[in-house]
């Protein structure tokens, strides 16, 4: 918890509080809304890294107190094996809070989340699931949709947190909260890389050292077609961006350019700052996403 004094801003040190369901939830979280305070959410399913942690970083900054959830949810899963194969390495990501003074962990099981009499929630999602993971992922913004409606509710944020690493989910999220959420702020926060540019993610766990060292081009690919802006057709800049990462042995989903404002698949470049491309691609079977914007 921070608080401003003479101009300065001091944290209080306080332990980590854990709950496992809604109840213990709502009971923390009555106690803070009698003292007026803001509240701010980061929901994420685990293996907490430095992204993940600079999404906490900024709650702990904008608000008062700040909850972080851990589940992996199911419904966002189309492929079983990664669901397996999620990391969960709770001792570890419950120290990182720790150390990061966040306020609440709520670590709820999948009853908690989806109990029986739960309707599922009804959300539009118009082109943003005609494209990109839309297609390659069936269901999985459907879950996405399912989850985070059910943790805004239990939870009622002053503010929630995502990165952009994520660009489509943020534009999932947008469309959620403009329909049911309106109250919520929603911040949306850089990706967050290692020093060689590789976007930081819980499934790099995954990866052998040369896959890690292989992941690199994701962002090289990304590089590089952003530096052919305007110098040659984006088909062009898009094959070569492809070319690189088969090159190195990835399987390619999709490498594609589109408008930032609303993921509109382009053929042509957009005003500078429209341009987002974004890739999708399989090594060592795992599924690493990254976007630039430009
Ligand atoms: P996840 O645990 O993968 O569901 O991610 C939880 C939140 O952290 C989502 O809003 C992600 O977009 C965000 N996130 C994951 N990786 C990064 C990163 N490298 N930089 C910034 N935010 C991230």
């Amino acid at each position: 918890m921070a608080f401003l004094c003479c101009g300065l801003e001091f944290t209080l040190q306080q332990s980590l509080e854990i709950v496992t369901n809604h109840k213990d939830l709502r009971r923390v979280l009555d106690v803070w809304r009698k003292e007026k305070a803001e509240i701010g959410f980061v929901p994420t399913m685990g293996a907490l890294h430095e992204g993940h942690l600079d999404l906490v970083k900024k709650s702990n900054h904008d608000n008062d107190y700040t909850v972080v959830s851990i589940f992996v949810n199911p419904k966002q899963f189309n492929n079983q094996q990664d669901f397996i194969l999620y990391p969960n390495p709770i001792d570890n990501d419950k120290q990182l809070l720790k150390n990061e003074d966040c306020d609440l962990l709520y670590l709820p099981d999948y009853d908690d989340v989806y109990p029986k009499n739960l309707e599922d929630v009804v959300l539009d999602l118009g082109n943003i699931d005609k494209v990109l993971e839309g297609p390659k992922r069936p269901g999985h913004f459907n879950g996405v949709v399912q989850v985070v409606h059910r943790f805004f509710d239990l939870i009622q944020p002053d503010r929630a947190y995502f990165g952009l690493k994520d660009f489509q989910q943020c534009m999932v999220i947008k469309l959620l909260r403009n329909q049911y959420f309106k109250s919520i702020e929603l911040v949306f926060c850089p990706t967050v890389r290692e020093k060689s540019g590789l976007a930081m993610s819980s499934r790099n766990a995954r990866l052998s050292e040369k896959g890690l060292v292989s992941a690199v081009n994701v962002y090289k690919s990304l590089h590089a077609v952003m530096k052919l802006f305007d110098q040659v057709v984006p088909e062009d800049a898009l094959k070569y961006g492809k070319y690189l990462l088969e090159n190195q042995g990835f399987q390619v989903e999709y490498f594609e350019l589109a408008n930032s404002e609303n993921l509109n698949i382009s053929r042509k470049w957009l005003k500078k700052g429209k341009n987002v491309v974004l890739v999708a691609a399989w090594i060592e079977g795992v599924r690493l996403i990254d976007n630039l914007v430009f």
